[in-house]
């Protein structure tokens, strides 16, 4: 737990790291050294404390050895004075009496030595020959015997025949401590007395007595046989004896009085005490100076102590000092950072202010080189991206609009309205196609056909606005998304309003072009909610539109598809027919109401494998080219039968064919056509063509050029169909037609009950320019008389004869049609 909290605290900053690194080593060092360090001091400081107090008993041994022998020697010189061991032997006598004459000399030679030695407080001697008699300083002798028998050491001396020293005790006089020096005196080996000084030791308790070191230390003097003479405690020991003591110190007289000199460890009631001794030689005794190890090791855990608070402050310091360096690092490499933001969002100016050459320095500096490099390559970027986005702008408009135009194309079309599907709104889109442009390339040319498509761009382009969109489709067709709303009022009202947009003429290379359109419309989402589909639909519309008659718009539904899959199937069906023989004539006279010959033959197409009238197939084969190769097979056909008929019969007959307006897309059909009369060796006048009045109508010029060309040749013209539709007398005053057919819709609407006065009118009209009248689809007996009244003059229909095969027609030439009634 805490450990993970280390972790985290140690990985979330490099200064903790740092701290942390500067703590660990410190912590090492510390107890390396420390341990290292506490040991080695150790030692040194009990080594010197052991050698100090070596060295201070040495020296008092030293000086006290000096201070025993100065009063020794004046013992023994006393021992060896002749005259005074004369004097011991002799001075008492008998009697007790104190009768040497020289008894006066002696005291006075003691006060003459006592006088010389402050330290003296008495010089006497003892005289053998009566133990207890003492003459001292005093002036006076004195019996003492009681005294010196029982001390100890007095005895000993007497035994050891030397020099002798007391222990230490308290003058009854002068209440003085003091020891005796005594020396005996031997004449001619037979003891006579000796001689000796008592000597106040107060020196010695100056030296020792008051002698301490540190705490605990203090010194102590023995004799040699381990009397104790001082201690600082003399009260509690004086007159004990070392060996009074525990056996530890017992154990310590033995090498005291040895006469070395050493240090060694004991124990003294618990406590472990270093001893240091030295020998007085003079004497025997020995002084020690004693030190309580615990002090020494106190020292040592002083000087630890010491080592520790030092480290303490010097890491604290170490620490802060770190921390204080990471600190002003670390904002630097905050401000290091700071920057590498700015310039990482887009501040390429962004420098660092260096004021130092260290490694931050030298970061600082190559982050300066590197922004300056960049800001600089990052300007060329800025130009290329530049002229990169204008490239893809124009780019980018050339690829979504029609450079000719300058509408939006197909594709930026699609894009709109697939946006536009996605809001799940209504509208609708509008294909709108131009009904004669095709003429205008043709006649003009195509860099004209080109303008206008420009003028009809700038005209549609007023449309656009919020709610339609327009773009150019391709070829002469245009799209228009007419948005928000798909009701036909709102449909129809924009329908008008692109009527009132091109309805003014154009005027290209001073002509004045009128244009029509067809329009397709599909709405969204309820014809489909897919880009391609609408298109689609708005296509087929368009197209419906285009081939119905007075149509110029429609919206597209479901059975427009049935009937371009349907005429699809027809399509194909023609196609085969032409490849494999598949169609053929079918002949319906058209009888002269005259002779009651059928003297026209009206040849029909049909298609062999197929019960299919040409009403259904000639509208698909002309909305394609197949109506051009159809139109040659049914002229070739034609004049080969005439060529047959023109052999074999007596008669002369006559065939008719239908000829479809968009034929005048067959350049060549004028020399096909000579050609073939040529080829089969039929006279011209033998075929007739009938054509319909739309011919003129649709392409005025053209046809009336190839009319013209027709008459040429010498083929008849007959028009077709004449009172369905767009019938226009103008027409026939300037295209030389050789007959009029009445179409079975006037036919029947006129016979009908009183209405025949119009096709009174007609024939009337007809004959006065000359023209011969057919009357189609004529089927009853009825029909035929009133129009035989009215001076029709053929008459085409069931009521004389259907269509019938070739195989068939050579009877029907013969027969007259008028006398079976
Ligand atoms: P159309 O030129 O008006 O031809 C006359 C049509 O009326 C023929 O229909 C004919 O069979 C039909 N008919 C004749 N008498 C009567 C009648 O008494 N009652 C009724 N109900 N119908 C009668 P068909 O053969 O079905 O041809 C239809 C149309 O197809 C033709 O009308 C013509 O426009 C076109 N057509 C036929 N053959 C050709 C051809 O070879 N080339 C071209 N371009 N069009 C053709
Ligand atoms: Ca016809
Ligand atoms: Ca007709």
């Amino acid at each position: 737990m805490l450990g993970a909290i280390l972790m985290n605290w140690i990985k979330n900053s490099l200064s903790n790291k740092v701290i942390m690194a500067v703590l660990a080593t410190n912590l090492i060092v510390f107890l390396v050294f420390g341990v290292f360090t506490t040991s080695k001091i150790r030692k040194i400081l009990i080594q010197n404390t052991k050698e100090e107090i070596h060295k201070e008993a040495k020296i008092m041994a030293h000086q006290l050895d000096t201070f025993f022998a100065n009063n020794s020697s004046i013992v023994r010189h006393m021992s060896i004075d002749k005259d005074l061991i004369e004097i011991l032997k002799t001075v008492k006598n008998k009697e007790g009496k104190f009768n040497h004459p020289n008894f006066r000399e002696v005291v006075a030679e003691f006060k003459k030595i006592k006088k010389k030695n402050s330290k003296i407080s008495l010089v006497w001697a003892g005289i053998k020959a009566s133990d207890d008699l003492i003459i001292n300083d005093y002036d006076w002798a004195h019996d003492s015997s009681y005294e010196m028998e029982e001390m100890n050491w007095y005895q000993q001396m007497d035994k050891n025949r030397k020099l002798t020293y007391s222990k230490p005790y308290i003058d009854q006089v002068t209440g003085e401590l003091i020891i005796s020096i005594v020396e005996p005196v031997y004449k001619d080996d037979e003891l006579i007395g000796n001689v000796g000084i008592d000597l106040m030791i107060d020196q010695v308790k100056d030296l020792i007595a008051n002698y301490s070191l540190r705490e605990t230390g203090y010194a102590v003097l023995i004799t040699n046989n381990g009397d104790i003479v001082y201690h600082p405690n003399k009260k509690k020991i004086l007159n004990q004896n070392l060996t009074d003591f525990d056996s530890t110190v017992k154990e310590l007289v033995e090498p005291m009085v040895s006469g070395n000199s050493d240090v060694i460890e004991y124990n003294l009631e618990g406590t472990d005490k270093y001893l240091a001794f030295a020998p007085i030689l003079t004497n025997g005794w020995s002084i020690g100076v004693v030190i309580n190890q615990q002090e020494v090791l106190n020292e040592v855990f002083a000087f630890s102590k010491l080592l520790t608070i030092i480290f303490i402050i010097a890491l604290s310091g170490l620490i802060i000092l770190t921390a204080v360096i990471i600190n002003r690092t670390l904002k630097r490499v905050s401000k290091l950072a700071a920057k590498m933001n700015d310039f990482r969002d887009g501040d390429f100016t962004t420098a660092i202010e260096v004021n130092s050459n260290d490694e931050i320095g030298q970061l600082s500096n190559t982050f300066n080189q590197m922004t300056t490099e960049i800001a600089a390559a990052y300007q060329q970027l800025e130009a290329y991206n530049q002229e990169i986005t204008e490239l893809n702008n124009s780019l980018e408009h050339q690829a979504t609009h029609d450079p000719l135009t300058k509408l939006p194309n197909r594709r930026k079309f699609e894009y709109v309205l697939s946006s536009e599907l996605i809001k799940e709104r209504k509208g609708a889109i509008m294909l709108l196609d131009l009904d004669n442009f095709k003429e205008v390339n043709d006649t003009l040319g195509h860099i004209y056909g080109d303008q206008l498509l420009e003028k009809i761009g700038e005209r549609l382009l007023e449309l656009s606005a919020e709610e339609n969109f327009v773009a150019r489709y391709g070829g002469d067709e245009f799209l228009i998304l007419a948005r928000g709303s798909n009701s036909i009022s709102n449909i129809e009202r924009k329908i008008n309003k692109i009527k009132d947009v091109l309805a003014d003429p154009f005027l290209i290379r001073s002509n004045e072009i009128q244009i029509s359109f067809s329009l397709g419309i599909a709405r969204y989402p309820d014809d489909s909610t897919t880009t391609n589909q609408l298109i689609t639909q708005a296509d087929t519309a368009m197209y419906q539109a285009k081939v119905a008659n007075n149509q110029d718009y429609l919206y597209y539904n479901q059975q427009m598809v049935t009937k371009i899959r349907r005429k699809k199937e027809i399509r194909n069906k023609l196609k085969v027919a032409l490849k494999n023989d598949g169609f053929k004539l079918k002949y319906q006279p058209q009888v002269n109401l005259d002779t009651g010959k059928g003297e026209y033959f009206e040849a029909l197409i049909r298609l062999k494998e197929y019960d299919l009238s040409p009403g259904q197939f000639i509208p698909v084969a002309e909305e394609s080219s197949l109506i051009i190769d159809i139109g040659r097979w049914v002229t070739e056909e034609a004049i080969k039968q005439l060529a047959i008929l023109q052999e074999s019969e007596e008669v002369e007959v006559k065939i008719s064919i239908n000829f479809s307006v968009q034929q005048l897309n067959d350049p060549k059909y004028i020399d096909f056509l000579k050609e073939t009369l040529n080829k089969y060796g039929v006279d011209s006048y033998l075929l007739e063509i009938e054509i319909t009045e739309s011919i003129l109508i649709e392409k005025e010029k053209k046809a009336i050029k190839f009319l013209n060309q027709l008459s040429d040749i010498g083929v008849q013209l007959a028009l077709d169909d004449f009172g369905n539709g767009y019938s226009s007398l103008s027409n026939l005053s300037f295209i030389s037609f050789d007959k009029v057919k009445l179409d079975k819709s006037l036919i029947d609407r006129f016979l009908k009950g009183d209405n025949i006065e119009t096709i009174i009118s007609l024939i009337q009209l007809f004959h006065s320019i000359n023209l011969p009248i057919v009357a189609e689809g004529v089927e009853t007996k009825d029909q035929y008389i009133k129009l035989k009244k009215n001076k029709c003059d053929y008459i085409q229909g069931y009521l004389f004869s259907k269509p019938v095969s070739n195989t068939k027609l050579k009877s029907l030439i013969e027969i007259n049609y008028i006398k079976r009634f």
